[in-house]
């Protein structure tokens, strides 16, 4: 049952990060309008079991005064709002309270900080530990997201071979690009089913500056520009969509047999061959798997 929407309030972002999902960065392109949130939150309220509004990047603080009117808003339709960030921003302790206290003023139930070393390497105090003091001393509910970057080491366990450790990255986006190496390679048949999404009853999707629903970052299922979320919802039958069917049938080993996609290489991981494969597929399917720019285009 979908209980919360996650807007990308923007695509931008002041960082490059090699980890980024999203493929986001200065010059990455869509941001929302105040009038397009507000049309947004009122779509949401059509779904009863709509509880919370996230709204995340790109970085959000980066248009401070639409992230505290699309916060006040939200909470004022009666959803739980939460705000993801990479705490750019908080350049000392005072200036961070200042940053921070119109949020806690609304009421903002979850305030996530990205703090790691694709982040903030090489500082004492980084920004977002600075942000999280400032959170706690405001009263503001907030937690800190660490991505550790990934290795690989010889496998201890008797097995043989290598495993990759430091596994919080999960390889689409940028990962996929930037961060492989020489990390060691399985066979397709390996990655059978999606870890990580509930994509026959998402709980969770993200909404992009373009309209566009996502049940995984760059797989679509509908544009609330076109289609309201309520229908999006109702109509959603995971097994006809032509990138989820297959994913959910056989995970992204089945979608690459069925469209004949190139499994000779091998791969890191689950989302490393479903990215590369929808990646290959974009063309083809341009409604499902979009916009270009979260598949580096
Ligand atoms: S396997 Fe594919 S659908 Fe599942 S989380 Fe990874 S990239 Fe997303």
């Amino acid at each position: 049952m979908l209980t919360g929407v996650h807007f990308l309030l923007t695509y931008k972002c002041i960082f490059e990060c090699d980890h980024c999902f999203l493929y986001s960065g200065p010059s990455a392109e869509g941001t929302f309008t105040i009038e397009n949130v507000r049309q947004a939150l009122r779509q949401m309220k059509n779904v009863v079991s709509i509880n919370s509004a996230y709204f995340e990047g790109g970085e959000p603080f980066l248009y401070y005064p639409l992230l505290i009117e699309s916060a006040r808003l939200a909470k004022s339709m009666g959803f739980d709002v939460g705000i993801v960030s990479n705490a750019y921003w908080a350049t000392t302790f005072e200036d961070a309270l200042i940053w921070l206290a119109p949020l806690a003023d609304i009421g903002v139930a979850d305030l996530s900080i990205s703090d790691d070393s694709f982040h903030h390497e090489g500082v004492d105090e980084s920004p977002a530990k600075i942000a999280l003091r400032a959170a706690r001393k405001l009263g503001i509910p907030s937690d800190s997201i660490c991505i550790e970057a990934p290795k690989s080491v010889d496998e201890s366990a008797g097995l043989g071979g290598k495993m990759v450790v430091g596994g919080d990255v999960l390889f689409k986006g940028r990962a996929v690009d930037k961060l492989l190496g020489d990390l060691p390679r399985l066979k397709y048949t390996n990655f059978r089913d999606c870890p990580h999404e509930n994509l026959k009853s998402p709980e969770r999707v993200h909404l992009d500056p373009f309209g566009n629903i996502h049940i995984c970052q760059g797989i679509v299922i509908g544009n609330i520009n076109m289609i309201p979320l309520k229908e999006i919802m109702n109509g959603y039958h995971p097994e006809m969509h032509p990138i989820i069917g297959p994913l959910m049938s056989g995970g992204p080993a089945e979608l690459a047999r069925k469209y004949g996609f190139d499994i000779s290489g091998g791969f890191v991981s689950h989302c490393h061959l479903c990215f590369e494969a929808r990646r290959a597929l974009m063309d083809e399917f341009p409604e499902y798997l979009t916009p270009k720019q979260v598949y580096g285009r």
